[in-house]
C-alpha cells in the first residue's frame, strides 16, 4: 500500500492558501464565501466558469478542499455493465453518433431475454448493477422497458437495474398512453432501481433547439426527473458540455440541478459528460460554429465548479473515464471528483461518437488508478453504499470481458511511474 494520502493532504493545505492569495479579487471573494459555508449564486457560478489563469488553480484547489471535507480520501467506483439494447433511433439528435436506421448493417436489437443473458454474465463477474439504455426504436413494443426489467429480475432478483433515460421514459409513457407518474411507478414495481439522468445535455431551450430540435424539452426533462424522485427512483444528474454552449448555460444548468435536489434529494451524483465531436454530425456538418469538445481548462472548471456549486446538495461528483480516458480522469480527482463511475464491461455510446476509451476498466485497474493518486479505493453500490474498502487488499484480478483492441488503460501509470510514488 502507498503512504501517499498524508503527503497529499499536507501539500493541499499549504497550496489552498497560496492559491487563494494568487486569485483575482472577485474570484477570491466568491471562494472565501464558499469556504465559509455560503451557497454560490448562479451569477457567481458564471464568474467561476469564466475563470482564467491563477483563478482556475484557486477554484480547483477550493473544489479539492470541499471534496476532502465531504468524501475524505476515498474514491469510489461501482462494478457494473452497460447494455445498450438497441442503437436504432429516429430522434435525430444532431450531437449523436450512436443512432442507426433500422435497415443499417450495424443496427442492433436485443430481445429482453438477451439483455437478461448479458446481465447474467455481468453478475457472474461480480457486477451489482446493469446500466441499460437504448435508442428510441420506432417499432419497439410499448412494453419493452418493463419486459427488460422483468426478464432480468426473473433471473437475477438482486441485480440493481439502473435504466432508461428521461427521453426513454417520455417515449415509453407516450407509447403506453400513461402519465410519467404511472409509467415510472409501474417500472419501479417491476424492479427498476434507479435511472440515469442522461438526455439533460444543457437544460436551455435555445441550446436544446440546436442539439435535439428540443424534442425532449428542458421542462419535460425536469418533470420526469422530479416525478422519478417523487415515486422513489433516484437518478444521476448529467451535463453534456463543450459544443454550442458556454459559462452562462453551465451555471444555470448546475443551479437548476441544485434547485431540484433541494426539493427532492433524489440525485445520487453529478456526471459531467464532455462532448465527443469526432463522429458527431453536430460538429462534422458545421465545424465553424460548433466547438470540438471542451478545452482542458473547461474540463477542469466543469468538475471543480460543479463541486463548489453543489456543495451541501450533491456530495458525489463523478468523472467519466469513457469520455476523458483514464489518465485525464485521474487528474480530475484533484479537481473535486470523488467517484470514477463503473467498470462498464461494454460501453458503446461514447465509442460510437468517436471516443476510444469505452470498453472496460476492471475493478483492480480502477484501484490502481485511485491508489496512484494517493487515495483509497472503495467499491460502492449504485446508491453509494460502501461494499468494500480496499485499504489493505485488492479486488480479484479479472480478464476484460471483451478483448481489448486499443491500448492498456494503465499505460499512463507505467509511462510515468513517479505518478504512483
Ligand atoms: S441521443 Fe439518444 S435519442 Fe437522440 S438520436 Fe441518439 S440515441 Fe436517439
Amino acid at each position: 500500500m502507498k503512504d501517499g494520502p498524508n503527503q497529499f493532504q499536507r501539500r493541499r493545505k499549504v497550496d489552498l492558501q497560496a492559491q487563494l492569495e494568487a486569485a483575482s479579487r472577485p474570484v477570491w471573494r466568491i471562494l472565501n464565501r464558499v469556504l465559509l459555508g455560503h451557497d454560490v449564486t448562479q451569477a457567481q457560478g458564471t464568474t467561476l466558469f469564466q475563470a482564467q489563469g491563477a483563478d482556475i488553480t484557486a477554484i480547483c484547489a477550493t473544489a479539492d478542499s470541499l471534496r476532502q471535507k465531504v468524501n475524505e480520501d476515498r474514491v469510489s467506483f461501482v462494478v457494473n455493465r452497460n447494455i445498450n439494447f438497441t442503437n436504432v433511433c429516429y430522434m435525430g439528435c444532431r450531437f449523436c453518433g450512436f443512432a442507426k436506421r433500422k435497415e443499417d448493417a450495424a443496427a442492433e436489437w436485443l430481445e429482453p431475454h438477451q439483455v437478461a443473458e448479458r446481465a447474467q454474465q455481468a453478475w457472474d463477474r461480480g457486477a451489482t448493477e446493469v446500466c441499460i439504455q437504448g435508442g428510441l426504436h420506432p417499432k419497439m413494443p410499448a412494453t419493452t422497458y418493463r419486459d427488460i426489467i422483468l426478464a432480468i429480475k426473473a433471473r437475477l432478483p438482486d441485480m440493481h437495474i439502473h435504466a432508461f433515460s428521461p427521453f426513454e421514459v417520455w417515449y415509453g409513457a407516450t407509447k403506453m398512453g400513461l402519465s410519467y407518474r404511472d409509467f415510472l411507478t409501474d417500472l419501479k414495481e417491476c424492479g427498476l432501481g434507479s435511472m440515469p439522468g442522461t438526455a439533460a445535455e444543457i437544460l436551455d431551450t435555445e441550446v436544446r433547439q440546436k442539439l435535439t430540435k428540443n424534442k425532449l424539452s428542458a421542462a419535460q426533462w425536469v418533470e420526469i426527473i422530479r416525478t422519478a424522485h417523487q415515486v422513489g427512483i433516484p437518478t444521476t444528474a448529467t451535463i453534456m458540455y463543450g459544443h454550442v454552449d458556454g459559462p452562462t448555460h453551465w451555471a444555470a444548468h448546475i443551479a437548476l440541478l441544485r434547485d431540484i435536489q433541494r426539493d427532492t434529494g433524489g440525485f445520487t451524483e453529478l456526471v459531467p459528460l464532455s462532448f465527443v465531436h469526432t463522429e458527431s454530425p453536430l460538429y462534422t456538418q458545421d465545424p465553424k460554429n460548433v466547438r470540438p469538445g471542451p478545452t482542458s481548462n473547461e474540463v477542469d472548471l466543469m468538475h471543480a465548479v460543479s463541486r463548489i456549486m453543489l456543495h451541501g446538495y450533491i456530495d458525489n461528483i463523478q468523472v467519466s473515464w469513457t469520455k476523458l480516458g483514464p489518465a485525464h480522469a485521474q487528474d480530475m480527482l484533484f479537481r473535486g471528483v470523488n467517484d470514477l463511475g463503473g467498470t462498464l464491461m461494454n460501453e458503446s455510446i461514447s465509442r460510437s461518437a468517436g471516443a476510444d476509451h469505452g470498453q472496460e476498466i476492471t475493478a483492480l485497474e480502477l484501484c490502481q488508478i485511485i491508489r496512484a493518486a494517493g487515495r483509497i479505493p472503495v467499491r460502492r453500490n449504485t446508491t453509494y453504499k460502501v461494499i468494500d474498502v480496499y485499504d489493505d487488499h485488492d479486488p480479484a484480478p479479472l480478464a476484460p470481458l471483451v478483448a481489448r483492441q486499443n491500448k492498456d488503460p494503465l499505460d499512463f501509470l507505467r509511462m510515468f511511474p513517479e505518478a504512483s510514488a
